[in-house]
């Protein structure tokens, strides 16, 4: 379903990713790790067209963008196809839960008012929020708010969503909430592809660990047989760095 190949991406002369190639299958929820600057944003942001690529492919159930093909509708077609979640949740403060979630349907499609209200309020009742429609962002916690943007994000009806360490803003009680959310995405179906610090959560639910280490994927598999048996020192020492 997604694919890329010699990505990669330069910061004037830092060279951030270097070479990726990364194949996702349709259903499967494949975590990135590694350190602070191993590119895991950078290689997120790129694969839904937020930051320009120098040299390599990404394709999105059939959209492809490479150098040459970085037009505004190349961008718009990968765009339509993905769904990101960010560590900040990004709604809107003067408008309601309702019309946030609405707005992104509203931009891409041609659609009635009652249409979009329709998949906001299935949008929210996904998250656990179908009653929150009227509220104001700031009325909500911030697991709360999140839960609004996962909603936001599958209102577009993604193939795909990548959520960028979507927790690490929230106070630790609120961390559970949002990955129960995205453990039931999961469960239904849904390719995701995630960065994220919350370990024990990225082994249970993930099928495919990635490991990125200064620009590269270092070594990448099944999560449990990678910390049973990490392949690489810089893996090791990467699990041994944690807690
Ligand atoms: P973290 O775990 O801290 O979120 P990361 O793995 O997500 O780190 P990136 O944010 O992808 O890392 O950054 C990779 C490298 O690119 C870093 O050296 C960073 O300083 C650089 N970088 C990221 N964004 C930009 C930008 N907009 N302009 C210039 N350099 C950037
Ligand atoms: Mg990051």
């Amino acid at each position: 379903l997604v694919s890329t190949n010699r990505l990669h991406k330069f910061y004037g002369k830092n060279h951030v990713l270097r070479g990726i190639k990364l194949d996702v299958e349709e259903g499967e929820v494949v975590t990135i790790v590694g350190r602070s600057g191993s590119g895991k944003s950078t290689l997120l942001r790129t694969l839904n067209g937020l930051e320009s690529i120098d040299d390599g492919v990404i394709e999105v159930d059939g959209a492809r963008l490479d150098v040459d093909h970085a037009d505004g509708d190349t961008l718009r077609a990968l765009r339509q196809k993905i769904g990101m979640v960010f560590q900040q949740f990004n709604l809107f403060p003067h408008l309601s839960v309702g019309q946030n979630v609405m707005l992104a349907p509203q931009v891409v499609k041609k659609m009635t008012n009652a249409e979009r209200e329709g998949i906001a309020r299935d949008m929210l009742s996904r998250v656990g929020l179908a009653e929150k429609f009227d509220a104001f962002p700031d009325q909500l916690s911030g697991g709360q708010q999140q839960r609004v943007a996962i909603a936001r994000a599958l209102a577009m009806s993604p193939k795909v969503l990548l959520c960028d360490e979507i927790t690490s803003a929230l106070d630790p009680e609120l961390v559970n909430e949002v990955l129960n959310v995205v453990r039931r995405l999961a469960a239904e179906g849904m390719t995701l592809i995630m960065v994220t610090h919350e370990m024990r959560f990225a082994r249970e639910v993930s099928d495919k660990l990635v490991f990125m280490h200064e620009g590269r994927i270092h070594e990448t598999g099944h999560p449990q047989e990678m910390f049973a048996r990490p392949a690489t020192p810089e893996f090791a020492n990467f699990i041994g760095s944690l807690n």
